[in-house]
């Protein structure tokens, strides 16, 4: 059984050609080709290339090759009746929508999503003599979400099997990963609108009403459970609370190896509207100071934790729940910066990024050590990835666009390397 045996369509529907390889490239340069490679095929229809002849964009012929490639697949969209699969490790994908910018740029669109967790890149590429062709690249992961997708499917996919999790102890804990401006804070925090955030329409908010409606419910209401919110930044190293001014706080370990972020806020909520609050007085402090909404915050990891207490005298923790939206991980090719400041920080995202990854890893393959200590941000996440009921789920966040194709295939290389551990698993490369 291969590694992406498990997550194979159950009806064995028919698809481009994604089951005999997690990863593949698929030369079809034209649609011809890509006929013959492809299992599901309808034929190309004729004289279609007359309604792009109006709006002439910079890369046209790759435009036109991307359309022609399209015809030949088959979409199984997703659907709400969709079952969503129990598993420790979830990692999945999710396209943007063109931006205005992109689309005033006529820039292309160069990822397609047929459905049934797959994902195809048209890299558009160059031969020697300059012919250009199309680079098609197949990634599967456990879910793909197109740009039609909605935060609240997203969210049934994602977190919500993670906020059940929590009501049955787990430590559980879901990340958004991505180059900046690929739709992470979107993803978790909602719309962001100028400075007039609505966040009710992201995870944050989906996960903190299911948590409300879990405390009251038959099955849970006997555990006699608390929520208390509590929401702090990464940034170089170090944490700061976004709950209490962007204090900065020290992450120590215990006497029984717990990590303990000390004097870290965390406020006992009623009510939904109270997790709101926090989070847009979080958010508020995340962003305070900077010049563009995405300046700093897209060089810090921010970490809402909602943690779930026993009412008792103690207040013994229960188990806690943790939506991550993780610094853009565009900085590893941050090179050309000869700014100290920046340097240093691409370092430290880096290093963290590559921290969550074996970390994650190591949870998957049930190994005994965890290499938690390599950065700050797992070693305060480091509940998340010991113990029988962890569970993780990643969402990689791409844009769709030709210019960031680059950017995007990295994102997806980190997420398969993330997912190999979900089958067997394989030699490290
Ligand atoms: P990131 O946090 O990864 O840097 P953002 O979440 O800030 O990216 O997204 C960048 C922009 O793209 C925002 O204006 C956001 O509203 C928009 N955006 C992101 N994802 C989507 C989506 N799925 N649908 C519509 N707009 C989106
Ligand atoms: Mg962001």
């Amino acid at each position: 059984k291969d590694a992406a045996g498990e997550n194979r369509d159950p009806q064995n529907r028919p698809k481009a050609s994604l089951a005999d390889g997690r990863r593949k490239t698929m030369a079809a340069p034209d649609s011809a080709k890509a006929s013959k490679r492809m299992s599901v095929i309808k034929p190309p229809t004729q004289g279609k290339r007359g309604k792009f002849a109006e709006c002439k964009r910079p890369n046209q012929k790759f435009y036109e090759m991307v359309q022609d490639f399209r015809e030949t697949l088959e979409s199984v969209p997703l659907s709400l009746t969709d079952m969503v699969k129990t598993q420790r490790i979830c990692v999945c994908v999710r396209k943007r929508p063109l931006n205005k910018l992109e689309e005033t740029r006529k820039d292309i669109d160069v990822i397609s999503i047929p459905g049934n967790g797959s994902l195809l890149v048209h890299e558009p590429k160059h031969k020697v003599d300059l012919t250009k062709y199309l680079e098609n690249q197949a990634f599967q992961f456990d879910y793909s979400f197109d740009e039609t997708t909605t935060n609240e499917v997203v969210y049934r996919f994602t977190a919500k099997p993670l906020v059940y999790a929590a009501f049955e102890g787990s430590m559980a804990t879901c990340f958004a990963y991505g180059q900046t401006g690929s739709g992470k804070t979107h993803t978790m925090g909602g719309d962001f609108r100028g400075k007039n955030q609505n966040s009710s329409t992201g995870i944050y908010y989906f996960a903190a009403r299911e948590v409300f409606s879990l405390l009251s419910h038959r099955t849970y209401s006997h555990l006699n459970l608390s929520p208390y919110v509590s929401f702090f930044e990464i940034y170089n190293s170090k944490v700061f609370d976004l709950l209490n001014d962007k204090a900065k706080l020290r992450v120590l370990e215990d006497e029984r190896q717990q990590m303990q972020v000390v004097g870290l806020e965390e406020v006992f909520v009623s009510e939904v509207e109270d997790v709101i609050k926090l989070i847009e007085l979080g958010s508020a402090c995340r962003t305070s100071g900077q010049t563009s909404a995405n300046a700093n915050s897209s060089r810090s990891h921010a970490v809402l934790q909602i943690a779930l207490r026993c009412n008792d005298r103690a207040s013994t923790l229960y188990s806690k729940f943790s939506l991550v939206d993780l610094a853009g991980n565009e900085r590893g090719q941050d090179v050309n910066s000869n700014d100290r400041n920046t340097l240093n920080e691409t370092a430290e995202i880096n290093t963290s990024l590559l921290a969550l990854k074996e970390c994650i890893r190591s949870l998957g393959q049930n190994k005994d050590h965890i290499p938690f200590r390599m950065s700050t941000l797992t070693r305060v996440l480091r509940d998340s990835f010991i113990g029988e009921k962890s569970k993780t789920c990643m969402i990689a966040m791409v844009s769709p666009s030709m210019a960031s194709c680059d950017y995007t295939i990295n994102t997806l290389r980190y997420a398969d390397r993330v997912k190999e551990l979900n089958g067997t698993s394989k030699a490290s490369a």
